[in-house]
């Protein structure tokens, strides 16, 4: 059966915990004020559709963090979004990031490799006639070392699943996020959102399928209105990982 997720193994665990100390590239600056990313992985029908329409609601855009080669394929989060469901998200004006094009683990697959299956997702963004993306999210969040400093120079920002905000200094090659998943997700969220509020600091959510009965990688409609409005009555601006990254000093 697959699995959905990293190497839990401690050999898993230690090789992200290393690839975090090096190839590193520090953000900056810090924002303005308070900043909320909304990422999709994957993307399913349900984030490219319901997930868009909740942020649009708050005039609000989003971040897809999109393997080509899923496109249309029907996933342990449901049907992914085709060709035409990321067009229309693309027309609407929301981000399309960088997540290889097989969804591969580029925690375990050779740095080159990992390499070609980016570029090869980049030149299928580009026939859907994507703007060439600044952004990725790593599968699964794992990353070695090697892949890390041979992904690193071709985006702004490169996200990781490990939790924290991202502030001056922050690494931008492996940046962390928070996750909207499961039933624990929407309070683990709601937690990290409260110190990013506090310290005027970046938060990157992320999270797949957005349905009334999610699976354990994604959240309910309300969960992630919830969360918009809190983070916009606190004060947060809710802007893509690209336009974040702006805003940090990133081009
Ligand atoms: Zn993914």
């Amino acid at each position: 059966m697959e699995v959905y997720g990293a190497d839990r193994s401690l050999k898993g665990k230690l090789r992200r915990r290393i690839a975090r100390l090096q190839a590193r590239r520090a953000a900056p600056r810090r924002a303005g004020g308070p900043m909320v990313s909304i990422s999709f992985d994957d993307a399913p029908v349900s984030a490219a559709v319901d997930g868009a329409r909740i942020l649009e609601a708050r005039g609000a855009k989003g971040t897809y963090f999109i393997s080509m080669g899923l496109a249309g394929q029907d996933g342990p989060m449901g049907r992914n979004a085709d060709a035409a469901q990321l067009r229309a998200l693309l027309d609407a004006g929301h981000e399309i990031g960088c997540h290889t094009f097989s969804h591969l683990d580029c925690g375990q697959a050779p740095a080159g490799l990992a390499a070609g299956d980016v570029e090869r997702n980049l030149e299928a963004l580009r026939a859907l006639g994507a703007p060439e993306p600044r952004t990725f999210a790593y599968p699964y969040g794992d990353v070695s070392t090697p892949a890390k400093a041979a992904l690193g120079s071709r985006f702004s920002l490169l996200r990781a699943l490990h939790h924290g905000l991202i502030d001056r200094g922050s690494d931008l090659n492996q940046a962390p996020a928070v996750g909207i998943e499961g039933p624990p997700g929407e309070q683990a969220a709601r937690g990290w959102l409260r110190r990013a509020l506090a310290q005027r600091a970046w938060l990157i959510l992320y999270t797949h399928d957005v349905r009334e009965d999610p699976s354990p990688f994604g959240c309910t409609p309300a969960a992630l209105a919830r969360l918009l409005d809190e983070a916009l009555a606190g004060g947060a601006e809710i802007v893509t990982v690209a336009e974040g990254c702006r805003r940090v000093g990133v081009v």
